[in-house]
């Protein structure tokens, strides 16, 4: 069993670089016949150790399949996840990650989620599903639905759908505005399926002239002008915004991408003249304290801790890459308020987002 789990291991770390994942973005398993091993929620891929991983009793998992879950997302959450936590094995401490059940639901002993720049470019464009279709065509495109049990449950049925056609199940699924799941029964499968998919959407890119370095960060703000945005911030929303990650402007573009963009950077940036008032009505119509705040001279992350701070920046910059690759296949396509909405209020992604 220790060979699956080291090799599992190497994988995160290899794809669990900045090229691909952000933050505690991203989740890997490995699998036998009765036990899943996953990323525990709130770890980042990097970090993981053999010994990390959550084992879940795989008959147990599947009675989630079975079950008639309440219409209310509040409560089938609810039951998700206690159905979830019942399926952890003693052994391992820890709460899986909320797409256990995804990583499950493939038959392939490997399977790695990642969100690249490059992936997201596709699958958050506007013509995304045609170009995919063209680009690769083996991967199953899964058009955009809540994260967690409702995904699951769809792209189980689309896997039956795509075996009943093609008598083999897909080694790439391509998630709507969120990202990849590859799948393999070996680590050079993995590999080479990454490797297949980034050089052909890296060609795609270069031909439509555009590329992840298109982004550009102007110079940086003084410190003097860092201390005044600071001081309107903390008055307006004290200890949330006790922490500040400052860049040189770039062009932001704003609107929510992913369910990891939102839960890091949320939907919307605070865009314009920075005034505790104008920090305060932002608030008031949004519901939450921005953390990404946008001055003609800067872009900041912001946060309660300097790791937030710094994250919340980090999902805007790769928002604004995405949405530059994304020129590509027609343009940026953003969440919708009701698919935005599950995100900010799902209790499974708050606790990631602070455990992380
Ligand atoms: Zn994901």
């Amino acid at each position: 069993m220790m060979e699956i789990l080291n090799t599992i291991t190497e994988l995160s770390h290899e794809f669990g670089t900045e090229e691909y994942v952000k933050a505690g973005g991203g989740n890997t398993s490995c699998k036998n016949e009765s036990t899943l091993w996953v990323k525990p929620s709130g770890t980042t891929l990097s970090g993981l150790k053999p010994e990390s991983f959550v084992a879940m009793d795989r008959a147990m998992l599947s009675r989630l399949y079975a079950a008639r879950p309440p219409e209310a997302a509040a409560e089938r959450e609810e039951m998700v996840k206690t159905m979830m936590a019942d399926a952890v094995k003693p052994e391992t401490a820890g709460r899986a990650s909320v797409e256990a059940p995804l990583h499950d639901s493939i038959s392939a002993r490997y399977v790695v989620h990642t969100h690249p720049a490059e992936v997201n470019g596709l699958t958050c464009a506007v013509g995304g599903q045609e170009a995919a279709a063209r680009l690769l065509p083996d991967a199953l495109w899964v058009p955009y639905v809540d994260p967690g049990y409702t995904l699951c449950m769809v792209v189980r049925e689309a896997i039956v759908a795509y075996k009943a056609e093609r008598r083999v199940e897909p080694a790439v699924i391509l998630l709507e505005n969120h990202g990849v799941f590859v799948a393999g029964d070996t680590p050079e499968e993995i590999r080479a399926t990454y490797a297949g998919i980034m050089s052909v959407l890296r060609a795609a890119y270069k031909a439509a002239g555009v590329g992840v370095g298109d982004v550009v960060c102007a110079d940086a703000p003084t410190d003097a002008e860092v201390a005044v945005w600071k001081r309107i911030m903390a008055d307006a929303f004290g200890e949330e915004a006790a922490f500040v990650a400052v860049s040189g402007r770039f062009d932001i573009g704003c609107g929510p991408i992913s369910p990891d963009h939102i839960v890091y950077a949320k939907s919307y940036p605070f865009e314009g003249v920075l005034s505790a008032d104008n920090l305060r009505a932002f608030k008031a119509l949004r519901g939450y304290a921005p953390r990404v705040v946008e001055t003609e001279r800067a872009v900041m992350g912001v946060g309660s801790s300097a790791k937030n701070a710094k994250l919340a920046l980090e999902l805007a910059f790769d928002g604004a890459v995405v949405r530059r690759l994304a020129k590509a296949f027609g343009g940026i396509k953003y969440l919708s308020d009701s698919q935005r909405g599950f995100i900010e209020n799902w209790e499974v992604e708050s606790y990631r987002a602070k455990q992380v």
